[in-house]
């Protein structure tokens, strides 16, 4: 219960640390976690404004896709679930409307190994999910499949899924998937983008695998 408790009031400050950071705005994006031990997830009720939701709001979900709570669960739960259900190594998912991710996600196929710190945060290029309606089952489908086993995606014309072992470590991936489309867009502007050589991309995602599986 303690737990739990705790496990709430992180989700609802994280909101409010999303908003004061610029990540997202108004009602846009929806964060989870993971009830250790539990197949259930804590996640954000629909469409209240972040520094209304109190941890009463949230929604328990357990992972054949049950609500508990007095709030209807973010419109999002669907892709949440399937993430959490085809990755053990995830505790905590935000999901992000920030603007250079945004745009990026309107635009480009993909954020290709341009730069090193790229892999230390997602483990390699960040794609772009093909593009399904906002809460559906396809695409939900669509995100597992283009995630395989790194920290990130893009949703076409939509944002960013930013996933981690707990919700700070998925806030730090919500910051850097900002910053690398920011330097992205930077990059693409002032000419020709030069991928990390074989070697350097090898040696990078070394780093990252020693990190997190030891
Ligand atoms: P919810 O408020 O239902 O979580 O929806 C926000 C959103 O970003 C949908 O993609
Ligand atoms: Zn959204």
């Amino acid at each position: 219960m303690e737990k739990l408790n705790e496990l709430k009031q992180q989700l609802c400050d994280m909101g409010l640390q999303l908003l004061n950071t610029g990540l997202t705005y108004g009602t846009c994006g929806n964060i989870s976690t993971r009830i250790p031990q539990q197949k259930k997830l804590i996640i954000t009720p629909s469409g209240i404004p972040y520094p209304l939701v109190t941890p009463d709001d949230l929604v328990i979900v357990s992972f054949d896709n049950n609500p508990q709570g007095k709030q209807k669960p973010s419109l999002e739960t669907p892709l949440h679930l399937a993430i959490y259900k085809k990755r053990d190594d995830l505790g905590a998912i935000i999901h992000t409307h920030s603007r250079y991710a945004l745009a990026v996600s309107a635009v480009k196929i993909g954020v290709p190994v341009f730069i090193d710190e790229i892999f230390s945060h997602i483990g390699g290029d960040i794609a772009v999910v093909p593009y399904a309606l906002p809460g559906s089952e396809e695409l939900a489908e669509n995100t597992i499949k283009k995630l395989e086993d790194k920290n990130a995606v893009l949703l076409r014309n939509h944002g960013a899924v930013c996933c981690g072992t707990n919700l700070q470590d998925a806030f730090q991936t919500a910051e850097a998937v900002e910053t690398i489309c920011h330097i992205y867009i930077l990059s693409t502007i002032l000419g020709d983008i030069k991928t990390l050589p074989d070697e350097g991309k090898e040696f990078q995602r070394a780093l990252f695998d020693k990190k997190k599986f030891g």
